[in-house]
């Protein structure tokens, strides 16, 4: 006997986007359909997302080959919805997150290495595909970190990048517990790299610029903050007998020309503050004290869990200041301000 088919439309429920239709572009509010999510892809319902610096690559076009309109977002904080084909191991209610580290393509050189944070076509989350600005988002597996239950979604989401990119560079610049360690920038990435710095068992000098962050890195777990507009930070460290670690988290090059000489023999300058402009340094002040300089990006999705983890363990946790997903272009222009108390992030 015949069925009778019915043909019926799927059921689509429209979602909110925050996106950017062209370089430059302001943000806009618009409704899509709900996604599904491919083979290895699982669909997150987003609770919250950071809004990082870096996302001023997709709203102004910076990054090589960028396609539009395109959702920024690598601060991801939510939960699993639904689960494409061939995923394992994670499941449908489960708390996940996604950063800067996207998904890699596990074929290159670097990835058969297992050195997936180099892959040769590493995808970013807001920028290779649509991120976090956004109530539903697909993810790739390798992406994923899961977010243990001690960390909400809106502390959560800025450790994904600020948090991972400060604990992941601390905890392999070589600095071992009592060491000086200073950190140079009390901002979204200083704050978090005070803590994490503190947690980690060093001596904490953090530097600023003025006296007025001084009470705050204090409260944050410095144990001493150097005023670099009134004293050298450099002679300063060196009357402490120099920092092993320098984690030079404000984006300005001169700034951490100028702290070079604040390193003790074999010190590290490790490098986050992402600017364009070079930074000084002759031969003679790494050969005589056999000083590095090094730069840091982020991490994996494990590291990330790492991060998470550590966290909730230690108590460390962002400052944030939140903004509904429909004021996603005031909460960017706080963010861009450089006056938010530390980290702007949207909620849905
Ligand atoms: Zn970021
Ligand atoms: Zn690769």
């Amino acid at each position: 006997m015949a069925t009778l088919r019915v043909a019926s439309k799927p059921a689509v429920a429209p979602m909110k986007v925050a996106q950017i239709s062209k370089p430059g572009g302001d943000f806009e509010i618009v409704e899509r359909e709900i996604p599904e999510p491919g083979p290895g892809h699982v669909r997150i319902k987003v609770r919250a997302c950071g809004v990082c610096h870096s996302d001023v690559l997709t709203k102004e076009g910076a990054w090589p080959g960028i396609e539009y309109p395109r959702i920024p977002g690598h601060e991801v904080a939510g939960v699993i919805d639904a689960l494409g084909d061939g995923v394992f191991g994670w499941k449908k209610g489960q708390r996940v997150g996604v950063g800067w580290h996207g998904g890699q393509d596990n074929t290159c050189r670097e990835c058969r290495r297992g050195d997936f944070g180099h892959c040769q076509n590493l995808k970013v989350a807001g920028i290779s595909y649509d991120g976090g600005y956004q109530e539903y988002m697909l993810a790739p597996v390798e992406a994923l970190a899961a977010i243990p239950d001690g960390l909400n979604d809106v502390e959560a989401a800025p450790l994904l990048c600020a948090g991972i990119t400060t604990y992941n560079a601390l905890r392999h610049s070589g600095a071992l517990p009592g060491d000086l360690v200073a950190v140079q920038g009390i901002g979204g990435l200083g704050h978090l790299g005070v803590q994490f710095a503190q947690k980690f068992g060093y001596k904490v000098a953090a530097i600023g610029r003025g006296s007025e962050n001084a009470s705050l890195a204090k409260k944050l777990g410095a144990t001493l903050y150097i005023d670099s507009q009134a004293t050298d930070a450099a002679q300063e460290l060196q009357k402490l007998g120099g920092a092993q670690v320098i984690l030079a988290t404000a984006p300005s090059s001169k700034a951490m020309s100028a702290l070079i000489d604040g390193l003790s023999p074999n010190g590290k300058l490790m490098v986050i503050g992402a600017s364009s402009d070079p930074i000084e340094v002759t031969p003679l002040q790494l050969i005589l004290k056999t000083r590095t300089i090094q730069g840091w990006a982020s991490g994996t999705a494990a590291d990330s869990e790492d991060t998470l983890h550590f966290a909730e363990l230690s108590g460390v946790r962002p400052m944030t200041e939140t903004y509904p997903l429909e004021r996603a272009g005031e909460a960017y222009a706080r963010m861009l301000s450089g006056k938010a108390q530390f980290r702007v992030v949207l909620t849905m």
